[in-house]
């Protein structure tokens, strides 16, 4: 599972350093490309959009010290935004790296942007602009955003807020998004249900906006809020929040405390470590093993760690790091369509913590199977385990998620929402062959997480979607399976 995107905006001394400082931190969120796009009136080119592909390091070239300051220094700037990309549409290549820059004449009409998230009505937005006479070079939704902020800029070249009101209202989906203008003009909003998290801070005069806190605490900043679901920044010289589409719902993913969010960002005011943490408590109050000396709690590493903690702390169990991951491995896999095989590259085995051990192997989701079902057989092979029992933090994910996260379709998951949950998860147990299997219940995962569940976006685990084109988007991909 892949997160889409993260994005950030910087307005104060140094722009450039501070927005590459903040891609660093978000770069749990995206690890196909990076980029920025720096505003300076004093320039004949009065934005620069700087982008490139592999983790933010090699986009900026900061392997290379003077290649390093060289990009820096063109983009020295008091404003800016910039991106991290991981892709659920389009490639991976150079064209489809975020922000995407329209040089224009007018500087008004000159802009660029980046997001994170998923229009949902990709399909009928792209008909509608092709019907209107658009070419399209690229099949990413991006590209589609960036007409329609050109055609709304055309009819009100004076109302930002009215341009990314009527872009809204146009959009079905998810999205945090970044704009910056040739006038240094910055805009930053949340879609009106908050799927997508994003927040901001100011400090000393200078202001910071980030799809996690984590990026923004890094620089500096404290009182760090959520940007209101719904409503715009505008930063020209001072911090405006405004409102573009006001929608009293609100569907906060909840995958975010779960897996995507960095374990040390605040999501919806609630330290998502924490929420790991009491997420794995929680799975150990269902536990039904009897507990002994010779059990051994392992975390699949690395966002499961937290959850692995608090269930060995409540069941008074050591929790060890049996699974190593290896940190450096980045997107080098060597390409292979075994997945055992990526698995080993991924993992190495502490064998000791695992021999002759009854082990829970606590994980905080299971989607497709592949990796857990492989992870399974290498630590059969290698760890010697006397028992496997596998604890996991988020209940079954049974349906896709048509919002920015790469989980695929419903037919490919492992969890079957045919059977009843009992069932289902027996049928999990003996695929994935161990011991025994214990899901989280959405019950308890709304409990820990502290949020009313009618404020959460639970979709890809109950198949209710927050949006009207997702409803509509899950009975084509039912269908799809029948
Ligand atoms: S469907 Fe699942 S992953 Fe997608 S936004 Fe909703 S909760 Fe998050």
């Amino acid at each position: 599972m892949k997160e889409e995107c993260g994005v950030c905006a910087f307005f104060g001394k140094n722009a450039e350093e501070k927005i590459y400082l903040m891609l660093i931190q978000l770069q749990h969120r995206g690890q196909l490309s990076a980029g920025m796009t720096t505003f300076n009136s004093n320039e004949k080119h009065l934005l620069k959009t700087h982008r490139g592909l592999g983790l933010v390091n090699s986009s900026f070239k900061a392997y290379d010290e003077n290649k390093f300051k060289q990009i820096l220094i063109k983009h020295h700037s008091n404003k800016g935004i910039g991106h991290v990309r991981y892709s659920t549409s389009g490639q991976d290549d150079l064209e489809y790296v975020q922000p995407f820059e329209r040089e224009h004449g007018r500087k008004k009409k000159w802009f660029s942007f980046a997001f994170n998230g998923s229009i949902t009505n990709y399909s009928e937005l792209k008909k509608d602009l092709e019907a209107n006479g658009y070419h399209l070079i690229r099949e990413t939704d991006t590209e589609i955003i960036q007409h329609l902020i050109s055609r709304f800029l055309k009819e009100e070249p004076n109302n930002l807020q009215n341009v990314f009101h009527n872009l809204a209202k146009k959009i079905d989906g998810s999205y945090s998004l970044v704009f910056i203008n040739a006038e240094g003009t910055i805009i930053a909003l949340r879609d009106p249900l908050g799927i997508k998290p994003l927040c901001y801070a100011e400090k000393n005069g200078e202001i910071g906006i980030a799809s996690e806190s984590v990026a923004l605490a890094n620089i500096g900043f404290d009182k760090i809020k959520e940007v209101p679901p719904g409503k715009i920044i505008e930063i020209d010289n001072k911090l405006e929040l405004k409102d573009f589409l006001i929608n009293n719902k609100r569907a906060f993913c909840m995958f975010e405390w779960v897996y995507f969010a960095h374990a040390a960002s605040k999501i919806e005011e609630k330290l998502v470590y924490n929420v790991r943490y009491n997420l794995g408590k929680e799975l150990a109050k269902l536990e039904k093993e009897k507990i002994d000396k010779n059990c051994v709690v392992v975390p699949v590493p690395d966002s499961s760690k937290p959850a692995g903690d608090g269930f060995a702390e409540e069941l008074g169990l050591p929790s060890k790091e049996g699974l190593v991951r290896n940190r450096y491995l980045g997107r080098t896999f060597i390409e292979t369509k075994n997945r055992g095989s990526k698995v080993r590259q991924k993992f190495s085995i502490a064998k000791e913590v695992f021999e002759n051990k009854k082990v829970f192997l606590v994980d905080d989701s299971i989607v497709r199977g592949n990796t857990m079902k492989n992870l399974i057989g290498y630590i059969k092979e290698y760890g010697n385990p006397k028992e496997i029992h596998v604890r996991v933090s988020c209940p079954e994910v049974m349906f896709p998620c048509f919002y920015g996260v790469d989980m695929g379709s419903k037919k490919e998951f492992i969890a079957n929402n045919k059977l009843t949950r009992n069932e289902r998860i027996e049928a999990i147990r003996k695929e994935i062959n161990v011991d025994s299997l214990i899901y989280q219940s959405i019950e308890n995962l709304v409990k820990v997480i502290g949020i009313d569940e009618k404020n959460l976006c639970l979709a890809c685990l109950n198949g209710k979607y927050p949006t009207k084109k997702g409803e509509e988007l899950k009975n084509f991909d039912d269908n799809k399976i029948e």
